[in-house]
């Protein structure tokens, strides 16, 4: 199967990560094209060609809590950012310092490179 967009340029090679089955992709700028391959249903196509153009990632990481019955909380971005803002959203999570108690689902930073971070675990206060 394959498919094509608009946009991009030269050659990429990834593995679907939509399902387990994991096809190895090839994504390939052919004009002002991207033609996908590799992909076994339509999905792959999307995943393809989003990840070729705009690759995103959900981001996890520990947060540090004060006044907590743990220094640390656990947390992830609500949704998706995109990978090449990693490295800042990273850098602003080792700033953070949470007051405790923290609430599992709490939003901690409303906007982290697009998406809230939210705390994926409870921490008392002490
Ligand atoms: S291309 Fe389709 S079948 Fe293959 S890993 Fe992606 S979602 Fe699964």
């Amino acid at each position: 199967m394959s498919d094509s967009i608009t946009m991009g340029g030269g050659k990429r090679e990834f593995i679907c990560i939509v399902c387990p089955v994991g096809c190895p992709l090839k994504a390939e700028g052919d004009g002002d094209a991207v033609k996908v391959t590799g992909n076994a249903c339509p999905r792959g196509a999307v995943y393809g060609r989003q990840e070729y153009l705009r690759p995103m990632r959900v981001v996890t990481s520990n947060a540090a809590v004060q006044g907590g019955d743990r220094p640390l909380v656990s947390v992830k971005t609500s949704g998706e950012i995109e990978k090449a803002r990693i490295p800042d959203a990273l850098a602003r999570i080792r700033g953070l310092i949470v007051s405790a108690p923290v609430e599992i689902g709490q939003i901690l930073i409303d906007d982290l490179a697009g998406a809230p971070l939210v705390a994926t675990a409870a921490v008392g206060k002490v």
